[in-house]
């Protein structure tokens, strides 16, 4: 029988690699969930609750001991790869580009290590995309936190005592989290505008009902790679931008800044000047922390006030702070990459389809070695 463990994460990180509902779908695989004891409470998801849907729930040295399987958020520890059975498969957001010591030393232990970023963003993939389900929640949850730190209202409203205006928001970046955030901002009723560097951005952010505006020259017209992404701007394109959003940012009360360039620091798009013309009490949430943020004075993991009183939040894990349906969205991606591309339903026995596009393009160690296209141009 397929053994998957699962174990509590990080302090700091409090969603769960499976709910009660994934592991009711493993358990028709075939599969034994075998999960740390109170792993799922940060998540609202009871060790009952994981009982009944078939899981055992045990100590985390009973879960890792000798399983074929380790399902994780956050990249696991070597100590914790190296209890799994020898070769075992690891599925978990393994931050693929961080600390490359340490990722090496992961595929010494010989563990088969799949980094679910890397997942292709094809059609046939989209259930299994834990940067969009991961995303999408982190763009709607930066409205929602940088409307209650604003502390004014966001739409207009006519009453007798006179009129609020509405409050305006600003988006950068119109990815998942930036489309997620122009259509919470615009729910809340807030003016929104919202620009980006990739030309197919413009139709999407007008038909959310929301104002694109962005340089619009030559290069902006290539923006956008094959795979979807941004690339990298030119300087030159770069002080065009630049003089763009002065301009526009100087007005607004709530900017949600998203943009983010794969494998490389978050581009900065905001400057102290910009931030020193800003309104006392308007809002930056920074989603782009993580990769050192959108902002010159951004902190990660910090929300810090400007002597002009403006406040910059810029929050390291947004989505895990709506852990419920975060664990649930990224439990469902997981779930669908094995169930699509690593059971033999037939015979309930783990059968790897080596070919299978997606396997190729998550697959980051192997036999002790990291795989990964992506990751052999940088130095071990
Ligand atoms: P991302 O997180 O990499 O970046 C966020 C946004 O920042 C992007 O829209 C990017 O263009 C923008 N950006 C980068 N540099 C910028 C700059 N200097 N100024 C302004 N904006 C800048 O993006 P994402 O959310 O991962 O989405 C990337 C692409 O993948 C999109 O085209 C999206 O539609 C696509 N996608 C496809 C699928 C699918 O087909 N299965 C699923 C999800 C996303």
């Amino acid at each position: 029988m397929v053994t998957i463990a699962v174990t509590s994460e990080s302090a700091d990180e409090p969603r769960i690699a499976v709910s009660p509902d994934t592991v009711k779908k493993f358990t028709a695989l075939g599969a034994k969930v075998r999960i740390e004891s109170g792993a799922g409470a940060r998540s609202r998801f009871s060790d009952d609750a994981y009982r009944a849907a078939g899981a055992e729930t045990v100590t985390r040295s009973e879960a890792l001991h000798g399983a074929d399987i380790l399902l994780a958020v956050r990249r696991p520890s070597i100590e914790d790869v190296a209890a799994l059975k020898p070769g075992a498969i690891v599925a978990a957001m393994i931050d693929p580009y961080g600390d490359r010591a340490a990722l090496a030393a992961l595929a010494g232990t010989g563990a088969t290590v799949f980094s679910m970023e890397f997942m292709p963003r094809t059609t046939r993939a989209q259930s299994m995309d834990v940067l969009s389900s991961q995303a999408n929640l982190a763009g709607y949850k930066a409205v929602i936190d940088g409307a209650a730190m604003f502390g004014q209202a966001l739409p207009m409203m006519m009453t007798p005592a006179g009129t609020v205006p509405a409050a305006k928001a600003f988006i950068m970046g119109v990815g998942v989290a930036g489309l997620q955030a122009i259509a919470t901002a615009r729910r809340l009723g807030a003016q929104v505008t919202a620009t980006d560097v990739r030309p197919a951005t413009k139709e999407q952010v007008q038909s959310l009902g929301a104002k694109f505006i962005a340089v619009e020259d030559d290069e902006f017209k290539q923006a956008q790679t094959a795979a979807g992404y941004a690339k990298p701007m030119s300087a030159e394109y770069q002080v065009k931008q630049a003089e763009l959003v002065a301009q526009h940012v100087k007005n607004q009360d709530l900017v949600v800044t998203t943009a983010l360039i794969p494998g490389r620091p978050a581009p900065k798009l905001i400057s102290r000047a910009m931030i020193e013309s800003m309104k006392p009490g308007a809002v930056i949430v920074d989603l782009a922390a993580e990769r050192g943020g959108n902002t010159e004075l951004t902190e990660p993991g910090k929300t810090i006030e400007t002597p002009n009183g403006v406040r910059i939040f810029a929050p390291l894990n947004l989505a895990g702070s709506i852990a419920v349906n975060a664990s649930s969205l990224y439990a469902k991606n997981l779930l669908a990459f094995l169930d699509g591309t690593m059971f033999d339903k037939k015979e309930k026995t783990l059968a790897v389809n080596w070919d299978d596009e997606l396997i190729k393009g998550t697959l980051v160690a192997k036999g002790g070695q990291i795989v990964h296209p992506n990751l052999q141009t940088q130095a071990s």
